[in-house]
């Protein structure tokens, strides 16, 4: 940690990603290191907080070398993309490493690539293919994850066809990192996909990713329509799909429905008309604001119960009014950091073959520990159907196609909601589902042992050869050993 120089407080940098953090405690920078004392970085929705020590924003890759290098720059260290994360896989009392200044797009239409700094977030790859008719194979709700997060982490959408894929990181085809002695490696797919394959799912354990390179294709714009089915006869998956190229649905595990989001291929010619823009925007706002702000202002379980109802009558008159048409693309949203409401999920990924018998249990876990405790989720479970995927060691998705099953609530720190998690692992875990470390909720050593198995048992090995000194190990990564 330096002292001399001109002192200024971090908030004031150009570093919008650590700008918008809600924050308490001190801090001071000098060039790019920040002495913090008592600073507490949150995660979005301040369910997961950060203690770091130190505070580093490298301008170049030389000053990132430096800092992974330096002992003076304690460890753990690890990065904050956007904070986006749902656990506190970012966390460190070490070292915070800040990737805003590696920030720059390349694009190639002829090979088919682009290639950004790691601080890039999703939304942004987006706008820049957008004039170039081009997107990024999977478009994930969360426009404001960061490349570098999401070529490390699991990140998912619905997919689409046979063979199209749902997880971000499969459409990674080759990344720069720093390592944990501090040399650069240049990881592709091309030259080696084993490497590639356990970098995909390495969580920042394997080194500090500071350019991801996308494959990407040409732009592609979907039709959407819903149908609302009853939960008491459990719909099969064909039946919701309803001959849709994807689907993502939204369940009420209280109110016996599940509102299933078809998506279908509408040729890259097909119009987008005003009206339809104006029924996305809807859909988008219900989504991504008006759901959570809603429960949170009454967060009472009648009128959660009444709001089920709303959701599905909100849907019905959707599907009347003929859906809409969207690109893809459409899909990433910028989620704001300042707002009055926040909600919280977690995620879960069951195999297919389970559907027909999970959702009544589903059904039953989730009213059984209402009548126990009187809390139920306040927001709709989401349902993410995604094809099988073997490009990522820790996939989720790695024996068949999968649904997800992601309780929502927005009351992330109530004390009931963290018990409902730790019940919901156990309870899924004995369906053959898999976690992800940085979206799943309340992980222990035990359920990512018992979910992942020999894949975990193999990233472990493969990382205490990559780091054994632990430089990149945090408590958080620790306690799932
Ligand atoms: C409102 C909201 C909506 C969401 N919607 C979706 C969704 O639609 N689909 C979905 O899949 N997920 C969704 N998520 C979850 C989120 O996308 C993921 O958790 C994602 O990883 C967050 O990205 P980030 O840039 O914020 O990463 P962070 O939370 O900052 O970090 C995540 C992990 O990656 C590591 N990391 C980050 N950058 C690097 C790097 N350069 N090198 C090495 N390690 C690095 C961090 O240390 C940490 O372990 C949502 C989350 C929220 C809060």
């Amino acid at each position: 940690m330096r002292n001399g120089g001109p002192r200024k407080t971090i908030g004031h940098t150009s570093c919008d990603l650590y700008g918008s953090q809600r924050r308490t405690g001190k801090v001071v920078l000098d060039g790019s290191v920040a002495t913090s004392s008592g600073v507490v970085l949150r995660n979005w929705n301040n369910s997961a907080v950060s203690t770091p020590r130190v505070v580093v924003v490298p301008k170049n890759l030389q000053e990132l070398i430096d800092v992974v290098k330096d002992t003076k720059y304690p460890s753990p260290l690890r990065v904050g993309g956007s904070f986006h994360s749902l656990n506190p896989c970012f966390a460190t009392d070490g070292t915070q490493i800040l990737m805003c200044h590696f920030a720059q797009v390349d694009i190639d239409v002829v090979t088919s690539t682009v290639t950004v700094g790691a601080a890039v977030k999703m939304i942004e790859i987006r706008n820049r293919l957008r004039p170039y008719g081009m997107q990024i194979a999977v478009a994930p709700e969360i426009g404001n994850a960061t490349a570098g997060s999401v070529s490390c982490c699991g990140t998912k959408d619905a997919s689409l066809g046979r063979f199209g894929s749902g997880q971000v990181s499969s459409t990674v085809i080759g990344v720069k990192l720093v390592d944990a002695d501090g040399n650069v490696e240049t990881i592709t797919e091309a030259d080696d996909p084993e490497k590639m394959r356990i970098v995909r799912s390495s969580y920042g354990l394997l080194g500090i990713i500071f350019e991801v390179t996308f494959r990407i294709e040409k732009q592609s714009i979907l039709s959407y329509d819903y149908k609302i089915f009853d939960l008491a006869s459990v719909p099969s998956r064909d039946k919701l799909f309803g001959g849709a190229d994807g689907v993502l649905a939204f369940c009420l595990p209280y109110s016996n429905r599940i509102i299933a989001e078809r998506r279908r291929a509408a040729g890259g010619q097909a119009c987008i008309s005003r009206f339809s823009r104006f029924k996305r925007l809807v859909r988008d706002k219900i989504w991504a604001e008006k759901a959570s702000l809603l429960v949170t202002l009454v967060p009472y379980n009648w009128f959660f119960n009444i709001f089920d109802r709303v959701l599905v009558l909100a849907f019905r008159i959707l599907s009347l009014l003929g859906g809409f048409a969207a690109r893809r693309a459409d899909s990433n949203i910028n989620y704001k950091f300042d707002r009055i409401d926040y909600f919280d999920f977690t995620f879960w990924a069951i195999p297919v073959s389970r559907w027909e018998e999970f959702i009544p249990k589903y059904v039953t876990f989730c009213r059984d520990y209402f009548r126990e405790t009187g809390f139920r989720a306040s927001l709709v479970s989401s349902v993410y159907f995604i094809n099988k995927d073997r490009k990522a060691l820790l996939s989720f998705s790695p024996s068949e196609d999968i649904f997800t099953m992601d309780l929502a609530d927005s009351r992330p720190n109530d004390p009931l909601w963290i018990e409902f998690n730790r019940r919901y692992d156990a309870f899924v875990s004995e369906f053959g589902a898999r976690p992800l470390l940085n979206q799943t909720k309340q992980l222990s050593a035990d359920i990512v042992y018992k979910t992942l198995g020999n894949d975990w048992s193999e990233f472990l090995s493969y990382h205490k050869e990559n780091d054994p000194s632990g430089r990149f190990l945090s408590k958080y990564f620790v306690d799932l050993m």
